[in-house]
């Protein structure tokens, strides 16, 4: 694995749980409003070193519930099995972020049983989704397999949600109604605020859409929809 960076304790990202968070380097999707673009390049395979990361959690695993592992993309990495493996064996439980390209990876965790809770990104209506991703020309393919993991996830039988950064001057307000209406009974779905904080590339922000509005009003037609708290 290569890690780019760990936080040792999250009250936030895995429900219900009190986690560190692993980030590892590495995504081949290019989205503008992407907040950690450090995680996004691997230029060279400097990052925290691994053993660091698992000696905290072998001092702590008595006060953590689990450990998030999330991005970049942790599916790219051909070690997270092993990876997970080895949170498994401290005792703890896990949660992975993915935006869904490696839908191989994801039925091989699955059948491991080595995840207990999945988080996946649904950036923008299956017809524009390289609007968010933005893919380099020649790989549009693996935009089907983010529609792939969707199913892949849905049929796990391990919890999930969904969840859309929303994209002012990307996305409009009838996206969210066409996204939410992906969701079956039951589903949880979050939208995200953008955070302009530090992004990969330069984002226009002349363009806003109201959030908790957004909410609100898909919530009428979807009650399983919320605004993420992380
Ligand atoms: S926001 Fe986009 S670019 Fe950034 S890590 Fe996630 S999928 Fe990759």
């Amino acid at each position: 694995m290569i890690i780019g960076g760990f936080q040792k304790l999250s009250l936030v990202d895995f429900p219900g749980k009190v986690a560190s968070i692993v980030f590892t380097k590495g995504c081949v999707f290019r989205c503008a409003y992407c907040h950690n673009p450090e995680l996004v390049l691997i230029k060279d395979h400097t990052g925290i070193d691994e053993e660091e990361v698992w000696g905290y959690l072998k001092r702590r695993k008595s006060f953590l519930d689990g450990v998030c592992v999330t991005g970049g993309e942790p599916t790219l990495h051909k070690d997270l099995p092993h990876f997970l493996e080895r949170i498994k064996g401290l005792g703890l439980s896990v949660k992975l972020d993915t935006n869904g390209v490696t839908p191989a990876m994801l039925r091989a965790l699955v059948e491991k049983k080595l995840v207990d809770y999945f988080a996946m990104d649904l950036k923008h209506r299956w017809s524009r989704y390289g609007e968010v991703a933005a893919v380099s020309p020649g790989k549009e393919y693996l935009l089907d397999r983010c529609r792939e993991s969707f199913e892949v996830i849905r049929d796990s039988g391990i919890p999930y949600e969904w969840r859309t950064t929303v994209f002012p001057g990307v996305h409009a307000e009838d996206d969210f109604f066409e996204m939410a209406g992906y969701m079956k009974p039951g589903e949880k779905y979050y939208l995200q605020e953008i955070s302009y904080k530090k992004n990969l590339a330069p984002l226009d922000r002349s363009k806003s859409l109201d959030v908790p509005r957004l909410a609100k009003l898909l919530s009428a037609y979807y009650p399983k929809v919320d605004i993420a708290v992380r």
